[in-house]
């Protein structure tokens, strides 16, 4: 991802139709005649449920095959992994393959898509990146900046916890249609042109997995996790994205903070481009973004289960 300060024009103008979807997706949520929904006991028992060391060992199992960037061996290794693992999860897991074309190189590139819950109605998009970035650009050492990344916060940490939430979903069925998608693609570039290659992809191609609203995990495996209000999610649709803080607030999670952050170009602008309402949640006061030092031992299991608590909340108690 990357910090922007301003927004472009046209994504405002869009942002402004985002803003209307996402009231239409929380005047379905109390509507009676929408999906029953299940006690704040039975998400006190799935949140419960998460295991936190679980996904840890996720996080870890995608770092042992190395960096993951596109057109590496490991890239293509952990594709297999993700795709096996979800599988056993949810009966539709399809890849959806894509390719793209940068300084006279063709990318093979794969985002994976996992269906879970209703087959139609209201749709919960869970999203995060599994490539990892070629070079540690931000690296303080010079001769890192061209070695790519592990990512064990800057991707593994994001799909971590959606594939312990995968493991929840089978054993306890949505009372909504819930998507994983897994991108691809989107720490590829040096500039933006080169980056959210995957989600920009999903974006223009959604057919039948189109999502009323949405979710992104980036950089939430942090030790010392910080997640402010990410600007561009407030300024796309303020209603969802306070929803979603006051939840956190309310389940007194309290790496999440009551106030706005940054404004981070990532896998949400695409579909916020497209009409759909998107929080970004993500911890960039990370001191090892993009650095060849982004590993497994920054990172901690309480971390995931704070995110994964609120994911929870969302999936079985709605907005
Ligand atoms: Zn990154």
């Amino acid at each position: 991802m990357k910090k922007y300060r301003w927004l472009p024009i046209l994504l405002i103008i869009n942002l402004c139709f985002g803003g209307l979807r996402v009231a239409s997706a929380v005047q379905d949520s109390n509507n009676p005649n929408a999906a029953p929904k299940i006690s704040k006991r039975t998400i006190r028992q799935a949140g419960a449920i998460f295991d936190a060391q679980r996904a840890f060992e996720i996080l870890k199992k995608q770092c042992e095959f190395g960096p993951r960037p596109p057109g590496s061996p490991a890239h293509r290794e952990t594709q297999n992994y993700l795709f096996t693992e979800l599988k056993k999860y949810a009966d539709n897991v399809q890849l959806q393959p894509h390719q793209y074309k940068t300084n006279g190189i063709t990318l093979q590139l794969n985002n994976i898509l996992a269906e879970f819950g209703q087959s139609s109605g209201e749709t919960l998009l869970l999203a995060a990146h599994w490539d990892t970035r070629p070079f540690a650009d931000r690296d303080p050492k010079q001769e890192n900046q061209d070695k790519p990344i592990l990512g064990a916060n800057d991707g593994a940490s994001g799909v971590a916890v959606l594939l312990e939430i995968a493991r929840i979903l089978k054993q306890n069925p949505p009372p909504r249609r819930v998507i994983i998608v897994l991108f691809d693609g989107e720490d590829y570039g040096r500039s933006v042109d080169n980056m959210f290659i995957g989600s920009r992809f999903f974006a223009q191609n959604l057919g039948k997995w189109r999502p009323d609203y949405g979710i992104l995990l980036d950089m939430i495996g942090d030790k010392d996790l910080s997640i402010p209000i990410e600007r561009y999610s407030w300024e796309a649709n303020r209603e969802f994205t306070e929803l979603i803080w006051n939840r956190a607030a309310s389940l007194g999670l309290e790496p999440f903070q009551q106030r706005l952050g940054a404004a981070i170009l990532d896998d949400h602008v695409p579909l916020i481009r497209v009409g759909i309402p998107m929080v970004n949640i993500i911890d960039f006061t990370y001191p090892y973004w993009h650095t060849v030092e982004d590993t497994v031992d920054k990172c901690s299991p309480k971390s995931l289960e704070v995110v994964a608590t609120l994911v929870l909340s969302i999936i079985y108690d709605g907005l």
